[in-house]
């Protein structure tokens, strides 16, 4: 799954003038359950914008950064071509995908805006009890090619450390505070 987190800094309502209509389009996978797309951060984000801005739709979609599914619930939405901008609840590839929907809906020349208050942290695993455990967090500089650790020991390592294991351990176990029982992820 695509971990996300909500961007409280980001101030909406300096993003988007009084009077502009919106249209809401938010994940219903991954990015909700994270909690920044679900019933109750929808309802925050409309909020927001209370009598200042008429909201003309929310779309609640499964996998947006799938196009397809995206274009056949968005198919069915009064209004979607109408709004002025466009708020999306959604990982870096749901945005990336809806961005580019909206673009190829809209008539040339129309002006609009796209916007998104949520970050793309990490992807993750969650185990049986629902606790999540990074998977990739998009270091940059990919070691997976030559390590053949089981998970990727940037992601397992608590300060994602790319260059290998701390030299100042004493053990195999973690140097940190508060990971001392982890053995080190690059000695997996
Ligand atoms: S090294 Fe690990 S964290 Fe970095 S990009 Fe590769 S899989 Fe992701
Ligand atoms: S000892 Fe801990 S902090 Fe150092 S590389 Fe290993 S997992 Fe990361």
């Amino acid at each position: 799954m695509i971990k996300t987190v909500f961007d409280e800094k980001l101030n909406l309502l300096n993003e988007i003038p009084a009077g502009a209509s919106i249209g809401i389009i938010a994940c219903a996978d991954c990015a909700a359950a994270f909690k920044t797309a679900d019933t109750r951060r929808i309802e925050q984000v409309k909020k927001i914008f209370g009598g200042r801005n008429e909201t003309l739709f929310t779309l609640s979609v499964n996998s947006p950064c799938d196009r397809r599914v995206l274009a056949q619930f968005a198919a069915a939405v009064r209004g979607f071509d109408k709004a002025d901008c466009y708020i999306i609840l959604a990982c870096e590839a749901g945005r990336r995908s809806a961005a580019e929907y909206i673009a190829q809906r809209r008539k040339s020349g129309e002006d609009f805006k796209i916007i998104s208050p949520v970050k793309t942290v990490s992807y993750v695993s969650l185990d049986c009890s629902g606790v999540s455990h990074e998977a990739c967090v998009f270091c940059g500089e990919c070691v997976r090619s030559s390590s053949a650790a089981a998970a990727c020991p940037v992601a397992a390592c608590p300060i994602n450390k790319k260059d290998g294991p701390c030299q100042s351990r004493a053990n195999d176990f973690c140097v940190i505070e508060g990971f001392e029982s982890r053995r080190c992820s690059w000695l997996y």
